[in-house]
């Protein structure tokens, strides 16, 4: 596997554009605050595969809402670099936080989810160092993404 060193910024980019078409055909509004300038060696396509995996989630989760949005936002701590993905969504039951990883595992029809998307985002994680998590402080449902910045 090839790893460079890329713009995170870059990256949720190219994921936006790929997945803007749907967001517009469903009227779901998208805000990003992305830092610029922020490099991480990484395999391009397989972080851009997980931004489209959140954000495709994301999609599905907001589509009933009378209020449908998606955030993205970067976060620099002294020693990550977060990406975080928060839904209008109210959040994932704790009892269900861990089985949504698993491969197969899914809520939706069989013609509209396979339930691979989480785990091929964890599995594409694992080999970068880096971590997802679900934040239960938030009213809404939100993933975080901590990259290292020791890597
Ligand atoms: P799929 O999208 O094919 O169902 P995933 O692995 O991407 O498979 O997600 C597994 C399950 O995790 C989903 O079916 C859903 O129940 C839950 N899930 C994932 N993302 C969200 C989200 N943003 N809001 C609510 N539930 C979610
Ligand atoms: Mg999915």
């Amino acid at each position: 596997r090839q790893y460079r060193v890329c713009s995170l910024q870059d990256l949720i980019q190219e994921a936006v554009v790929l997945t803007k078409p749907k967001l517009k055909q469903r009227m779901i509004r998208l805000q990003c605050h992305l830092i610029e300038d922020v490099q991480i060696l990484c395999n391009e396509i397989e972080i851009e595969q997980v931004m489209v995996n959140l954000i495709n989630n994301a999609i599905d989760a907001v589509l009933l809402l009378p209020d449908k949005w998606v955030d993205i936002s970067m976060i620099e701590t002294p020693t990550d670099y977060n990406v975080v993905v928060t839904d209008a969504g109210l959040g994932i039951p704790l009892d269900k936080q861990h089985v949504i990883f698993e491969p197969f595992f899914t809520s939706k029809k069989a013609s509209e989810g396979t339930g691979l998307g989480l785990s091929i985002v964890k599995g594409i994680l694992d080999s970068h160092d880096a971590t997802i998590s679900i934040d239960n402080n938030s009213i809404n449902t939100r993933f975080t993404i901590s990259f290292p910045k020791s890597v």
